[in-house]
């Protein structure tokens, strides 16, 4: 393995995933949903399949999906993207987020990650042979936020973007339009790229609403926007996602694309152009009954003796394990299965600073009921 890779060893996701089947504990770690998303939608995977949509799509994705994000772009934030030229389709957020730091990012270039940040971002700046600059999301009054100087003071000459996530995982902080303006006059500034990743833009509760950096004053024309299919759908294992952004960059985006994966399945790219234009009223259902969720985990942790902070969006709940005894997130993860037969992510991983990380445990609500019940009535063990 190349030294610049050596850092990373096995995802933290397939990790725990490994460790909850291993020991027959329900899986809280990884976060996918154990219920699938809407029916027309799957069987619209099936018909494509029957109908012969089998051989390569064109490159940029099939214009089917790239209409469909036109029009929820216009439709939900008034957004405006070309689907010839400004919209690419990709293998989900994951493949959008690589090319665009390889296609963006000189070796050598600064890129600010808000940590704790999804584990991927730091893999594909190490990739592009760019250098990461951390700015620490740390709780004030019960939600994750960062510091205005200590972001301010992360710029330097060689910085080139700032990667927002937002909802953010694994905090669950939905930044607000306050936020990311001061991230937004930065990128002004300082001629910067904002890279958004918003896979979790239709999950947020409590009447708290995502707000597009791309949607911000003259953010459309430096902000390269990221989505994906696989949480608003539920359908995390097909693997569509897409790139919106001006003509040069998404252009850019794909010049590295083609030679990654050249393009990727069409049945679900038609399948999500349909979930895209007819299922948005499913997606509500998902967001209130996920709400719902969010609350029924969070009391039985509390109840368990976790500390926890109370998410407005995504499927995760970030706790603190102090109250409870314990100081390190990654030993009480490997250890948890036998103390209490379920599997959560040490948040640790997530940072560069990994102190800053060290007392967190994330668990994830994207399950069932009953999975949730039996979850909390087994952690409640821990005290
Ligand atoms: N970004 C974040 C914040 C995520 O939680 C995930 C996991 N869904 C991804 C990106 C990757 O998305 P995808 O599965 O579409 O590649
Ligand atoms: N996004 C999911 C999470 O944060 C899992 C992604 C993955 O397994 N790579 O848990």
């Amino acid at each position: 393995l190349v030294a610049r890779m050596r850092e990373f060893g096995t995802t933290i996701f397939s990790e725990m995933t490994a460790l909850a089947v291993r020991t027959g504990s329900i899986n809280l770690g990884q976060g996918f949903p154990d219920t699938d998303g809407p029916a027309a939608m799957l069987e619209s995977a099936v018909a494509a399949i029957r109908a012969g949509v089998n051989q390569y799509p064109p490159g940029p994705g099939l214009p089917e999906l790239r209409q469909a994000v036109a029009e929820h772009h216009k439709q939900h934030y008034g957004l405006l993207y070309e689907p010839d030229g400004e919209i690419l389709v990709t293998v989900g957020a994951t493949e959008a987020l690589a090319a665009s730091i390889l296609a963006l990012c000189e070796a050598g270039d600064e890129v600010i990650l808000f940590e704790p940040y999804y584990d991927s971002y730091a893999a594909a700046v190490a990739l592009a042979g760019a250098v990461r600059r951390p700015v620490a999301l740390r709780p004030v009054e019960g939600r994750f936020t960062f510091d205005p100087g200590e972001l301010r003071a992360a710029v330097g000459p060689r910085t080139r973007a700032i990667l927002v996530n937002s909802p953010h995982n694994p905090t669950g902080t939905v930044f607000t339009r306050d936020e990311l303006s001061l991230i937004a006059a930065l990128c002004q500034e300082h001629d910067l790229l904002a890279i958004t990743d918003e896979v979790y833009e239709h999950l947020t509760f409590d009447g708290v609403e995502h707000v597009p950096m791309a949607t911000l004053p003259g953010m459309r024309e430096r902000t390269v926007m990221i989505s994906s299919a696989g949480k608003t759908f539920s359908v995390t294992g097909w693997k569509t996602g897409w790139v919106c952004a001006p003509a040069p960059l998404v252009s850019a985006v794909q010049s590295v694309k083609q030679f990654v994966t050249f393009t990727s399945g069409g049945p679900w790219q038609i399948a999500v152009a349909h979930a895209l234009r007819e299922e948005l009223d499913w997606v509500a259902g998902l967001r209130d009954s996920l709400a719902v969720k969010r609350d029924r985990l969070m009391t039985g942790l509390s109840a368990a003796g976790f500390g926890v902070y109370r998410p407005a969006g995504t499927y995760f709940v970030q706790t603190d394990i102090r109250p409870l005894g314990f100081t390190d997130g990654a030993e009480l993860a490997r250890r948890l299965p036998e103390l209490a037969g379920v599997v959560a992510v040490p948040t640790q991983v997530f940072y560069d600073r990994t102190a800053l990380g060290r007392h967190f445990l994330r668990f994830a609500f994207c399950k069932k009921d009953e999975i949730i019940d039996e979850a909390v009535a087994r952690l409640a063990r821990l005290r």
